[in-house]
């Protein structure tokens, strides 16, 4: 008699993530339960509803900036870029994509003053990723263009920053397989104009 081998036991599906999740967990860990795990509706205060407005008519100048801000001669820059990888488990919109050659670069426009957070550099890092994938090219560094300043910083995609990059995206995969809550954030400051403070009954 031949015995079959058991039925291995139904993986869980890999959650796809969007770029932006790689962000939001830096901010605060929880926003991922709620925007994948049980999903609610975002209270958007008057002050966001005035801040995105305003970065929405900035950002439409901002797709104006010419290649010579990034120290490029020749190429072009697309905007508002999406990008999807199956592989990766990965999507995303970027800003602007940096076309020179074969090579690709990304970009993303912040409205804070001061140097490149972890935050920005994860989102960038995220859409490097996914440039590498599609177009099968390395992507050492991209760019991230703040406002405020008016000033534009290259960021490298180095080895520790796409290490932490594969690790902030295993720790929301294992988040929303496991449906487990994570803490409130540690920095209360941050719940005053949260788009989910209405949900978080503890802060
Ligand atoms: S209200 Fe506070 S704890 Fe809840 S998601 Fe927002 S920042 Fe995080």
């Amino acid at each position: 008699m031949t015995v079959l081998p058991l039925a291995q036991p139904c993986e869980l599906p890999t959650p796809i993530l969007r770029v932006s999740d790689l962000r939001q967990w830096v901010y605060c860990p929880r926003v991922v339960w709620w925007t994948h795990v049980c999903p609610v509706g975002k209270v958007e205060s008057f002050k966001m509803r005035q801040g995105l407005a305003k970065e929405r008519r900035q950002q439409r100048l901002q797709k104006r900036r010419t290649l010579r801000a990034f120290g490029w001669r020749h190429g072009h820059i697309e905007a508002n870029v999406q990008l999807f990888s199956p592989e990766l488990g990965l999507s995303g919109k970027l800003d602007m994509l940096l076309h020179t050659g074969v090579q690709r670069f990304p970009i993303e426009i912040k409205f804070t003053h001061g140097p490149a957070r972890l935050n920005h550099r994860l989102q960038l890092a995220g859409y490097a990723l996914l440039l590498e994938e599609y177009y099968g090219i390395a992507v050492p560094h991209g760019y991230v263009v703040r406002l405020p300043d008016d000033t534009v910083d290259q960021i490298p995609i180095d080895g520790p920053l796409r290490d932490l990059t594969w690790k902030t995206m295993q720790a929301l995969r294992n988040t929303i397989r496991h449906e487990r809550m994570p803490p409130a954030s540690t920095l209360p400051a941050r719940c005053i104009d949260c788009e989910y403070r209405h949900f978080c009954g503890d802060v």
